[in-house]
């Protein structure tokens, strides 16, 4: 059985990525997997080799072959993008790929191929195996990729028989972000103690629910605001989403995020690098990591 921890959060810039990477130190026979593919920066922190290159392909594009088209104009009338311009050109930047013209064109004159949206690696990094995507600029389907570098990551645990994978899901609530939830084992909110840190965290935390996902929450930079980290704990609490940890305000984070470090090659013997420590303990150790009861805290430790 192969675990699925995906740590998330309403927004970017939590300290997501950065905690992701300290518990990848952590965690022994696990496979890393950034499914953060609009943005992916875990490589800034891994130096991954990269092993396998594989392209990624998104939706169709239309294309109309001029040597059939009439200029009919049908497909210009029922594009809703405007994408089809007057010379009966489609525009790439405004094609949706919807392909409703390619079924209403009279002469079968409109092509729709897969377009090249993106590639997607097998990696090794210092810590072990690693599934990560590059998504092309301004390109869609960013959920079909996630849900794509999670499959991977799947296929490569079972194959060299390990327990767990770690998932550094995208910010947001958008169909990214569904896409890293489903058939996950449990995940993690990153959340800063500010009105719109809550806010985005219970819209999360929805999703989880939705998908029945047991939650934890970590709230970074908690001392800056105190009464607001009790309210989300307080809120957690109701949601089911117990605290694991609370982390205090520390620049170390992104010094250590500069140097291309995580925080336990950075600074291993700072109260940070304590902190997480523990934070990784409780995960391993949650209700929500053992609901499935397959989960061996000694064999998971580094
Ligand atoms: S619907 Fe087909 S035939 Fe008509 S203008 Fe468009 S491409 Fe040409
Ligand atoms: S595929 Fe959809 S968006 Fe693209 S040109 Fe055809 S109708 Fe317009």
């Amino acid at each position: 059985m192969i675990n699925e921890l995906v740590i998330v959060s309403g927004k970017g810039g939590t300290g997501k990525t950065s905690l992701t990477a300290a518990f990848s130190a952590l965690a022994k026979g696990t496979v890393l997997c950034d499914a953060d593919v609009d943005a992916a920066d875990m490589h800034l922190l891994m130096q991954p080799k990269i092993c396998q290159t594989t392209d990624f392909m998104g939706g169709g594009q239309a294309c109309v072959d001029p040597q059939v088209c009439t200029q009919c104009g049908t497909c210009r009338d029922v594009c809703r993008f405007g994408a089809i311009d007057e010379t009966f050109t489609v525009q790439p930047i405004l094609c949706e790929g919807c392909g409703v013209c390619v079924d209403m064109c009279p002469e079968k004159a409109i092509g729709f191929e897969p377009q090249k949206c993106g590639e997607w690696y097998l990696s090794d990094c210092k810590y072990g195996p690693m599934v990560h995507a590059r998504l092309g600029i301004a390109e869609e389907n960013s959920g079909k990729l996630v849900s794509l570098v999670r499959k991977e990551a799947r296929n490569l645990a079972e194959q060299k028989g390990y327990g767990l994978i770690l998932t550094d899901g995208p910010p947001g609530i958008g169909c990214p972000v569904i896409a890293s939830l489903s058939g996950a084992t449990a995940l993690l909110i990153v959340v800063e103690p500010t009105v719109s840190g809550i806010h985005d965290m219970l819209r999360v935390a929805e999703l989880a629910s939705h998908f029945k996902l047991p939650g934890m929450l970590c709230i970074n930079k908690f001392d800056l605001n105190p009464e607001m980290s009790d309210k989300i704990a307080d809120i957690g609490q109701k949601h089911n989403m117990p605290v694991v940890g609370r982390i205090p305000f520390d620049s170390s984070f992104v010094q250590a995020m500069v140097a291309g470090q995580n925080i336990f090659e950075y600074q291993p013997e700072s109260q940070l690098s304590k902190t997480i420590q523990k934070i990784w303990t409780q995960i391993i150790g949650s209700p929500a990591m053992n609901s499935m009861g397959v989960l061996d805290l000694q064999s998971t430790i580094r």
